[in-house]
This record gives structure tokens, C-alpha cells and sequence, in this order.
């Protein structure tokens, strides 16, 4: 596979500038709801806040990819006296939580750094969060070109999953002799 050039947009993320309001979890479910800004469910956010105030933990993790399978990862992690779980770093959609699945669908949610037309200056949970606790980058990397899954292939691979490719394609075919 040959090496391409790609432009790597990250959101670096200091947990200790993190005061939990929040804001960046109401501005990313408000931005992708259908039509856009009609409603606000942190629930449907692509950044979600892992939080224990007694702990004084605020750790704000964005959506990466959905995985099928749930890891082994259940270590824990002392970082500046404060105690992590291992998933609570990880930005996977995965079947051992709820969080980075639409409430309603169950269907994963990724982050798209708010790319749209128009573009955006930043990621908007960038430009929500007063504190500075989330830092938009880009840089390029030479990385192996790959043909990535859509939106839309990603959730049907999570329903067939969900529901078995059978009665996925049997649904679909029912539906289309509906319209
Ligand atoms: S907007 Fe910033 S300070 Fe508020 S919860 Fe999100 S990351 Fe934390
Ligand atoms: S970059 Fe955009 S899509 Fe990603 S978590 Fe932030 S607000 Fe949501």
C-alpha cells in the first residue's frame, strides 16, 4: 500500500483545566441534531465528560471509532493522585457502555470535528470551552492510504452485528416493498 500525506486534526485535552460545565457536550448534540440546533441531549454528543466530583474527576474523551467486540482493558490508572479507570480514556463505541451510541437508535457516533459547510473556525467544542481544557492541532502524517467507512456503512455493520446480517437484509427488503 503506498504512503500518502494526510492532515491529522486532534483535540489535545488537559483534564486538570476541565471544570465539567459541560458547555462542549450541549454545543456538540446541538450542532448534529437533525435540522441542526433544533434540540440538546449531551446523551447524543460526540464528546462525552467522564466525571466523579467527589474524586474531582472531569475527563472529557471525543468518539472514535465503533468496535464490535468489548477489549479486556478493565486496568485502573493513578495519574496525579486521582484513579482512572482504563476505559474511561477510551474513545471507542463498544458493547460494554452507552456512552458514543444515539439513546434512541443505539447506533455509534463518531466525532467529525465538526467538518460542514460552512467550515468551521475550530471544532465547536473547541470554541465552547472557556477553560481552554481543549486544544484543537493539525499536523501531517505519512500514513497508508485506506478507503475509510462511511457514516452510514458504520452503523449498518453495527445493526448487522446488533441484529444479525439476516434479519438486516430481510428488514431492508420489507421496507422496500413498503415504498
Ligand atoms: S467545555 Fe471545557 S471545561 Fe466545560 S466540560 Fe467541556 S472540556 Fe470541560
Ligand atoms: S469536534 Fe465537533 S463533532 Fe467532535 S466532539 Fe467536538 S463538537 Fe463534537
Amino acid at each position: 500500500m503506498s504512503k500518502v500525506k494526510k492532515k491529522v486534526k486532534v483535540i489535545k485535552i488537559d483534564p486538570d483545566k476541565c471544570n465539567g460545565c459541560r458547555a462542549c457536550e450541549v454545543i456538540c448534540s446541538s450542532f448534529h441534531a437533525v435540522p441542526k440546533y433544533s434540540s440538546n441531549n449531551p446523551a447524543r454528543s460526540r464528546m462525552r465528560l467522564i466525571r466523579d466530583p467527589i474524586k474531582d474527576i472531569y475527563l472529557p474523551v471525543y468518539a472514535g471509532e465503533y468496535v464490535a467486540a468489548e477489549c479486556m482493558g478493565r486496568d485502573k490508572y493513578v495519574i496525579g493522585g486521582k484513579e482512572y479507570d482504563e476505559c474511561a480514556f477510551c474513545r471507542a463505541a463498544c458493547p460494554s457502555r452507552d456512552v458514543f451510541k444515539d439513546p434512541d437508535s443505539g447506533l455509534p457516533l463518531k466525532c467529525d470535528m465538526c467538518e460542514d459547510d460552512p467550515p468551521q473556525k475550530e471544532p465547536l467544542c473547541v470554541q465552547w470551552c472557556l477553560n481552554d481544557a481543549l486544544i484543537y492541532e493539525e499536523r501531517e502524517e505519512d500514513v497508508e492510504e485506506e478507503v475509510k467507512p462511511g457514516e452510514m456503512e458504520t452503523g449498518l455493520k453495527s445493526l448487522a452485528d446488533k441484529y444479525g446480517l439476516q434479519k438486516l437484509v430481510d428488514t431492508v427488503a420489507r421496507m422496500t416493498q413498503k415504498s
